[in-house]
């Protein structure tokens, strides 16, 4: 994107999307397009695919050899795109180094992260400076969905690095014209109080957990009417049960964004409209697919969500799976936008292959579903954890009101009770108190087969 009118300076929300002037004017090269249609996005994003293919062939000991026999250079439709082999989580954790396509010097950040693979080697992703201006572009259109100019915005988000993803929200917010408050401690729900009461934010940006926690909280210490206008939930998953519980207790619109460090910590968010997540069709391309073969599903299909990247130089990636079920909507927002949306229904799908049937029933939203009942809890986090003929859960609350082990257990076995070949569950004591606790307490929950 090269130039915004001068009028965009000062934003108000309006119907439009304003994900589309950016769209406008990466697809009309530099020059905004005064309007686009669905097949606009098609053509360019099939030219961009053909380009990007080019170059990591080019460039990427990886793609060299993966493309070897493959002709990359041109694309007539997306469904002869969907027939290119797909890239794995294990493949980036195999050799990161082989998907580099700049010189290291060309790198500006390096995000690690630990993952629960079987290998135990960690995801190691390659940024380059125009790359990281690309999200604060994107956190800068995509969250005056939510906010005006001149709106404060509480962030829960952790910002150690000056590239980190709360200092890169805060650099977007600033670009429109809006006034960031981060809590760069998010576990620590009590500051996160602190900041709301002092700041009085009009939007409040962060995990479904984070946030739940903070509601939770604000209705523990007797709050009753918020200042807040609108959420925008991040990062994790969440059930249509949160979502509604905050939209509820604060009367405010409750928007989702999804995106991973793999989509450069951005990739699709809803407009004020709130009837799925428009996509950043300009800067990766979205596909659902089949998750045994890698095949293109049709709209209002559900699969794995498959990404290729079309405007990253230093780590591009090409089909890459991101292990996250989800559709993409039919029909047009009444927004008008031609930016296709995904459905806000999106879920983590890769399990370990033997996991029994009822395992995928306890998903993190299920449960977060569950504790919404129980006053005690202020939010939860699941994290699964397979060893041989065992599953443990790990549940991190984020403090508890009141002496709750006895309900706590009750409300899982009510969770898997109902399961076919239900499980027997062990709830290993966490840490809990009578008082209200703000800390970050942790519980492990073996389930045994
Ligand atoms: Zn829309």
């Amino acid at each position: 994107m090269q130039s915004v009118p001068a009028e965009y300076a000062t934003h108000r929300i309006t119907e439009k999307n304003p994900l589309d002037l950016p769209a406008q004017i990466d697809i009309g090269r530099g020059v905004p397009m005064p309007s686009f249609s669905k097949e606009d996005v098609v053509n360019w994003q099939l030219s961009k695919l053909a380009e990007v293919c080019q170059y990591v062939q080019k460039n990427s000991a990886f793609y060299a050899k993966q493309f070897q026999s493959l002709r990359c250079n041109s694309f007539v439709s997306q469904k002869e795109f969907a027939t290119l082999p797909r890239t794995t989580a294990d493949d980036l954790k195999e050799a990161p180094f082989k998907f580099l396509c700049t010189s290291q010097d060309d790198i500006t950040r390096i995000v690690t992260l630990t993952t629960s693979g079987s290998t135990g080697k960690p995801k190691r992703l390659f940024f380059t400076q125009d790359e990281l201006d690309e999200t604060v572009e994107f956190y800068d259109h995509g969250m005056r969905c939510l906010v005006s100019t001149g709106d404060t915005v509480l962030a829960l988000l952790p910002a150690p690095k000056p590239d980190s993803v709360g200092a890169l929200l805060a650099d977007g917010l600033h670009s429109l014209g809006a006034i960031p408050v981060l809590n760069q401690n998010p576990d620590d729900v009590a500051a996160s109080l602190a900041l709301f009461t002092k700041h009085t934010p009009d939007c409040v940006v962060g995990t479904a957990a984070h946030i739940l926690a903070l509601v939770k909280l604000w209705q523990h210490k007797g709050g009753t009417i918020s200042p807040v206008k609108s959420v925008l939930i991040c990062w994790d998953t969440s059930s249509q049960a949160v979502r509604e519980y905050i939209e509820q207790a604060w009367k405010c619109r409750v928007h989702t964004h999804w995106g991973m460090t793999e989509t450069s910590l951005g990739g699709a968010v809803s407009c004020v409209h709130n009837t799925g997540l428009h996509l950043r069709e300009t800067n990766i391309y979205v596909e659902i697919t089949d998750p045994e073969t890698g095949l293109l599903l049709p709209d209002g299909e559900r699969g794995e969500i498959v990404v290729t990247t079309l405007t990253r130089k230093g780590m591009p990636l090409i089909r890459y799976r991101t292990g996250d079920e989800g559709h993409i909507m039919t029909g047009t927002c009444p927004c008008g936008s031609p930016l296709r949306r995904l459905s806000p229904d999106i879920q983590r799908i890769m399990l370990p292959e033997d996991a029994p049937e009822w395992f995928r029933h306890i998903t993190p939203s299920v449960i977060d579903g569950l504790f919404l009942s129980e006053p005690n809890f202020l939010a939860q986090q699941a994290q699964y954890r397979m060893a041989p003929n065992q599953l443990e859960i790990t549940i991190d609350t984020r403090g508890t009101v009141s002496n709750s082990q006895t309900s706590y257990n009750e409300l899982i076995r009510n969770l898997v009770s109902p399961l076919p070949d239900a499980p027997v569950v062990l709830c290993l004591r966490g840490r809990n108190n009578n008082t209200i606790s703000t800390g970050f307490a942790k519980r492990s929950i073996r389930v045994i087969k």
